[in-house]
């Protein structure tokens, strides 16, 4: 990152009514030209496409007209930002812009060499910015005489709603011009956030694990999609990952991991699933597909067959967050139990069935290492009144009368028993271990900072939390714990640990 230099023209005095182009009228380009308008510029839409820029503009008109019929914009504002807007027939119409706003087709030379022409045509104090979901800027900027003055500006679909900008910085991108872009962001009414061009920028990056965790689970035969889309529901999380996926589109998915995955010299961690593959393949692409994980929309699940009452001898065990975390709820749910802090295990006992919050190892692995054959594993409960089902799994050598004292325990709680196969780290826990440590690795590498880190993922993918937010509510000895029983489950460099979590550990 250099050193601070440049006036740019669009972070003027009167910068809201510096004139912007914005080229390509697609999906993306059609809602920032619209972000732009509303926010009082003057905008020229171009795209290769005859007629395209003009009709992206009639489709704004609508998208206006409905927010005037809902009350949210005056008649005569919709008329005033439709005013704005004019579409362009050459880059040589845009010339006067102070700034210039790829959303062309995601590939890279045709971005390369759109952004060297604009380079040429533009003023010295005009900025240029792509929104390239997964190119580096750094590759972007190669060949432009002023690399200086390009910027990463990452909107989300659908623009207009999604507050989310990541500011992406290539190697040579000035730190006024990423500034700059901040501000206007802010002006816009984004949240911007700060990131260094580095494979999948924040947003695309740290949501890698939610895919691909149960993905792996599903490869492993641990369960249904609707039990792991009800586990991670639970978690607070909108959507559950495979009926996400359905959404997304897994020929879109599939690629975005390919293309980090490829980008990253094929780092494990971020290895794409032969699951997904098959779903490429056989053309179950999701929702678009009418069948994907599911055939339409996943039906809604079960309500939880809840019991109230006396469930036996039930003991809160150990201390620490999840302790903490069940203890409270299960006072919520009026449930009578002992405590006992001095044990050397966390979790709750029912009828002497041990369920021990899940720590990366199996049930049979704890079973065998404390000689009890009576033991369970459950997953965690970040947020007890929204868990519809909780992921459990039992021992080898758990009879039926103790997996009925668990189960019972768990309805006793409000919660669904999801019963997975013995997998380590189960559905939330694996998931949520990963998400934090793919976070702090993009921190410990200088791709963004840790508040950044979750304000992304909040308002890009609608989250729950933060990763950062994540390890403050669990606190780093159970992470790491996690994902030291994941590692040695698999011996995989896929579970590594960030060398930053370790550090928080040690602090
Ligand atoms: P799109 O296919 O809907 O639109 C791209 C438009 O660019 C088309 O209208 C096409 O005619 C035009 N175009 C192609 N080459 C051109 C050229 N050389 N000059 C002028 N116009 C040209 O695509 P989209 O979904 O709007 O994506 C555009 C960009 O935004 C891509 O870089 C993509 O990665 C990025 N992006 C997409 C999303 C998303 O959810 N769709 C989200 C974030 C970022």
């Amino acid at each position: 990152m250099t050193a601070s230099t440049g006036t740019w023209r669009i972070a003027s005095a009167d910068a809201a009514q510096a004139p912007v182009a914005v080229i390509g009228a697609g999906v993306m380009g059609a809602g920032i030209a619209q972000v732009a308008a509303q926010a009082g510029h003057p905008v020229r839409l171009m795209d290769l496409r005859e007629g395209a820029a003009a009709a992206a503009i009639a489709q704004i008109g609508k998208a206006l007209d409905g927010l005037v019929t809902k009350g949210r914009l005056e008649r005569d504002a919709r008329d005033a930002v439709l005013a704005r807007l004019s579409p362009a027939a050459s880059t040589a119409d845009l010339a006067g812009a102070a700034l210039v706003i790829e959303v062309i087709v995601e590939k890279l030379e045709p971005k390369q060499a759109l952004l060297r022409e604009l380079d040429a045509l533009l003023p010295p104090d005009a900025l240029i910015a792509s929104n390239t979901s997964s190119i580096s800027i750094t590759a972007l900027a190669n060949g432009m005489a002023n690399p200086r003055r390009l910027v990463g500006m990452h909107f989300f679909n659908p623009v207009p709603l999604m507050k989310l900008v990541e500011v992406v910085w290539g190697a040579e991108t000035d730190a006024s011009a990423a500034q700059a872009i901040e501000a206007l962001s802010r002006r816009w009414g984004k949240t911007p956030v700060h990131a260094k061009s580095t494979p999948g920028f924040i947003v695309n990056r740290i949501a890698r694990p939610y895919y691909a965790e149960t993905l792996q689970l599903l490869q492993e035969q641990a369960g249904s999609p609707a039990q792991l889309d009800r586990a991670l529901r639970g978690a607070g999380f909108r959507m559950g990952p495979c009926e996400l996926m359905d959404l997304i589109g897994h020929d879109t998915n599939y690629l975005v991991t390919q293309s980090v995955f490829e980008a990253n010299f094929g780092d494990k961690r971020y290895q794409p699933s032969l699951v997904q593959k098959a779903l490429v393949d056989g053309g179950r692409l999701g929702r678009k597909a009418g069948k994907g994980f599911y055939e339409g929309t996943p039906e809604s699940a079960a309500p939880v067959a809840v019991i109230d009452g006396d469930v036996g001898a039930v003991t809160l065990s150990g201390r620490g967050p999840l302790v903490e975390l069940l203890g409270g709820w299960m006072g919520t749910r009026g449930l009578t139990f002992e405590r006992d802090e001095t044990a050397d295990w966390q979790g709750v006992a029912v009828e002497g069935v041990q369920l021990h919050f899940t720590r990366g190892r199996c049930a049979a692995q704890l079973a065998r290492e404390r000689s009890k054959p009576g033991l369970a594993v459950i997953d965690w409960p970040l947020a007890p009144d929204r868990i519809e089902g909780l992921a459990i799994a039992f021992g080898p050598r758990v009879d039926n009368l103790q997996q009925t004292h668990a189960e019972t325990l768990l309805r006793r709680l409000g919660w669904e028993p999801l019963v997975l196969r013995d997998v380590p780290g189960l559905a939330v826990a694996r998931t949520i271990a990963m998400l934090i440590n793919e976070g702090a690795d993009a921190v410990w590498q200088g791709v963004c900072d840790e508040a950044g880190a979750d304000t992304a993922m909040k308002l890009g993918v609608n989250y729950p939390a933060g990763p950062f937010e994540w390890l403050a509510q669990l606190g780093a000895p159970l992470v790491v714990d996690a994902l030291e029983g994941l590692f040695e489950a698999y011996r995989s460099e896929r579970y590594r640990i960030s060398p930053l979590l370790r550090q928080r550990l040690w602090a």
